[in-house]
């Protein structure tokens, strides 16, 4: 594996983006955070689950002009295209998944830095006069039927008040107010939530910090689930491993907590107990933001509280974000799921899992395409037990599709080739139903089926589109004879 040491934050990674053809566009056209810029991006670059049209794998767009925020940018898409991450990560975009996960392997844990910290070159404290921010942060909505402003791609950083161990996850978060943030954690989910249950039982608040715009390293590995990061495992060792050392951390001014170091903007505060508020109560429409499976998510009548303390940035900050479906959650959820199902695989049946591909149709949750290798007969079978393996690995995947050495999982067309000439519904379908994965999709719903007890149940599903071993000999495709095109192709000069 080749590892890319040199991009240590967001800066560089735009860097290398603005010197790399076709990544990155830069205006200096005013845009308007509220709808306009998610409605811009729409058609540039967000593709995945975003509704048509739109554009898969276009570059990242740079916004030099952002309305109401003269000292300020706006980034988006900055991890929207695959071979982007590949670039940013030094790692050819099929091993994605690999690389993640020899690196959740070999942790590199994080360090506090007593050195002054780029994110607070400028502190603005809540105690201030005139602190509001939604004039400090210049988070976008992404509809104008959203709950308000997001931010999107805040890393999320706290410990555990028995054992101090911590956790960096991405949230939801709505400004609620000049020192209020809402935000949403998935019932359930072992995560910050749970740090912040914890707290709640000693009645305590739960000191918390949101790091906005780091290196694109630390935004992909904060989505690492359990079982491959249980509650106590720091995913920014992964990111640390990634990068062949620490990632650097600050203490933060007003709380006992850390920050990354390197970040634009860092918001500290206190989530608090006994404390619910409705995601919604300034808009009232019923809605959240659009969510990863391409609808928009019902806005939370049990989001939690945070007390904003202070926020501190960069000078000339880059805001960074995301529309919310598309691409970029694609990247970030799905190379960490192929990461999980990858290391779990191999371990039960070393050299049988060829590849795995979290496919952008599932927002990088939903669907995985599994690559399986036969090698001997009694591999026959096997197939289904990595398809089970992969529910194992990452709870919240609802489909896997099986498939031979000899197509290629990352196009979608050679795929359903499988699914057509491969496939039976009735003898390769395995259904098991009943089990829970994820509430955000609007199937998983009591209405939609008589199998679903509750929302977030599905019926996990499996379609092999495996060729049986001992009939692999009748499922060569036809082969072309092999020759140098490049003799018939005109050169650019
Ligand atoms: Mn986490």
């Amino acid at each position: 594996m080749n590892y890319r040491t040199d991009i240590l934050d967001l800066r560089t990674a735009l860097q290398v983006l603005r010197e790399t053809q076709g990544q990155l566009i830069e205006t200096r056209v005013p845009i308007d955070p509220m709808a306009e810029l998610a409605g811009v991006y729409r058609y540039v670059g967000a593709g995945g689950t975003v509704k048509r049209p739109t554009k898969t794998n276009g570059p990242a767009m740079l916004f030099h002009s952002v309305k109401g925020f003269p000292d300020a940018s706006a980034v988006i898409g900055v991890v929207g295209s695959r071979k982007r991450v590949g670039l940013l990560l030094g790692c050819e975009p099929e091993k994605l998944g690999q690389l993640l996960c020899e690196c959740a392997r070999t942790p590199i844990p994080p360090v506090v830095c007593e050195e002054p910290a780029p994110c607070q070159e400028v502190v603005h404290f809540a105690t201030e006069e005139g602190f509001d921010l939604e004039k400090l942060v210049p988070a976008p909505t992404n509809t104008p039927v959203d709950a308000g402003p997001y931010i999107t791609l805040g890393m999320c950083y706290a410990s555990h008040p028995d054992t101090g161990a911590s956790d960096v996850t991405i949230h939801r978060l709505c400004i609620q107010g000049k020192d209020e943030l809402s935000i949403f954690f998935t019932p359930g989910a072992r995560h910050i939530g749970a740090m912040a249950d914890r707290a709640e039982e000693l009645g305590r608040p739960l000191p918390i910090s949101i790091s906005i715009g780091v290196d694109p390293a630390i935004e992909i590995t904060s989505c690492f689930e359990p079982p491959t990061t249980p509650l106590g495992f720091d995913e920014l060792s992964i990111a640390g491993a990634l990068r062949k050392q620490p990632v650097k951390l600050c203490r933060c001014l007003t709380v006992e907590e850390n920050a990354i170091a390197n970040a634009e903007y860092v918001i500290e505060g206190e989530v608090i107990p006994g404390k619910r508020i409705r995601e919604d109560q300034r808009s009232n429409t019923g809605n959240a933001m659009p969510e990863f499976p391409g609808y928009t998510g019902p806005a939370s009548s049990e989001c939690r509280l945070i007390r904003v303390k202070a926020v501190t940035h960069r000078r000339n900050p880059v805001m960074q974000t995301c529309i919310g479906p598309g691409m970029e959650h694609v990247n970030m959820a799905g190379i960490c799921t192929e990461a999980s199902i990858f290391g779990m695989v191999e371990k039960a049946m070393p050299g049988r899992l060829a590849n795995v591909y979290a496919h952008p149709s599932g927002g990088g949750k939903y669907m995985v395409i599994l690559q399986i290798a036969k090698l001997l007969p009694s591999d026959e079978g096997r197939q289904r037990q990595a398809a089970l393996l992969a529910f194992s690995a990452f709870p919240e995947l609802k489909h896997v599709i099986l498939v031979d050495e000899d197509v290629d999982i990352f196009d979608t067309d050679d795929v359903l080739w499988a699914l057509n000439t491969r496939y039976q519904g009735d003898k390769d379908t395995i259904f098991i139903p009943g089990v829970r994965c994820h509430p955000l999709d609007p199937s998983a719903r009591p209405d939609f089926s008589p199998t679903i007890r509750d929302t977030g149940i599905s019926c996990k599903t499996i379609y092999d589109c495996t060729v049986p071993y001992e009939l692999k000999d009748r499922f060569r495709r036809a082969e072309f004879m092999e020759v140098d095109p490049g003799k018939w192709i005109r050169k650019e000069s």
